[in-house]
C-alpha cells in the first residue's frame, strides 16, 4: 500500500534553483517511494528575516511505502547532504524539505505535525501545490486552491 505525499522544497543559498533540480533527483531514488509529479520552480522574497537571497521554492508528489516519519527521516538525510545548517528559524538555508501532506495524515507530535502547520498560509507552497494537485485538500483547511484565492497578494512568481 502507497499513500500520496507532498513535499515542499525551498532553498535561498549556494545557486538555489540547482538545489532545488538537484533534490527533485533525489526524491526520484528514495527507497520504496517513486516521485510522480513536479511543480514549476517559483520565485518569493524571503518571509520574517528579511535580509537574504530570494526564495526558489517547489512542490513533489510522491507515492510512498514508507511511514511519514521514515519519510521525514529521508528527507532530513537530502538536507544533510545538502550541507544545510540548522541556525535560527526562517534563516537562509541550502535546502529545507517539508513534509506538508502525507495522505490525509492528521497529527502533532514533536518531530511532526501533519499537515504542515504553516502551508495553507504560504503562496510559496500553495502556487506550486495547487499547480501540480489542482483538487488537493488540507485536513482542517479545505481546498489548498481556496486557501490560496483566501490569501493577500503575496509575492511569488514561476520561473520561465
Ligand atoms: P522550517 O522548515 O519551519 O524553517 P526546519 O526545516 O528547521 O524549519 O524544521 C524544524 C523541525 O520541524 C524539524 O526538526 C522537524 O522535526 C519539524 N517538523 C514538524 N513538522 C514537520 C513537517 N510537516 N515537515 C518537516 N519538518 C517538520
Ligand atoms: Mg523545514
Amino acid at each position: 500500500m502507497t499513500v500520496s505525499a507532498f513535499i515542499g522544497l525551498g532553498a535561498n543559498l549556494a545557486d538555489p534553483r540547482a538545489q532545488v533540480l538537484r533534490a527533485f533527483d533525489e526524491l526520484a531514488h528514495l527507497p520504496q517511494s517513486a516521485l510522480v509529479a513536479r511543480s514549476s520552480l517559483w520565485r518569493s522574497a524571503p518571509l520574517g528575516y528579511a535580509d537574504q537571497p530570494e526564495f526558489v521554492n517547489a512542490v513533489a508528489r510522491m507515492e510512498s511505502a514508507l511511514s511519514a516519519d521514515e519519510l521525514l527521516d529521508e528527507l532530513q538525510k537530502v538536507e544533510a547532504a545538502h550541507g544545510r545548517m540548522r541556525s535560527f528559524a526562517n534563516a537562509p538555508r541550502t535546502l529545507d524539505l517539508d513534509l506538508l501532506l502525507y495522505g490525509d495524515e492528521v497529527r502533532s507530535t514533536p518531530r511532526l505535525t501533519l499537515p504542515h502547520p504553516r502551508m495553507h498560509e504560504r503562496a510559496f507552497v500553495l502556487k506550486p501545490l495547487v499547480e501540480i494537485a489542482p483538487d488537493a485538500e488540507i485536513p482542517g483547511r479545505g481546498s489548498a486552491a481556496a486557501c490560496l484565492d483566501a490569501l493577500g497578494d503575496q509575492h511569488c512568481e514561476r520561473i520561465a
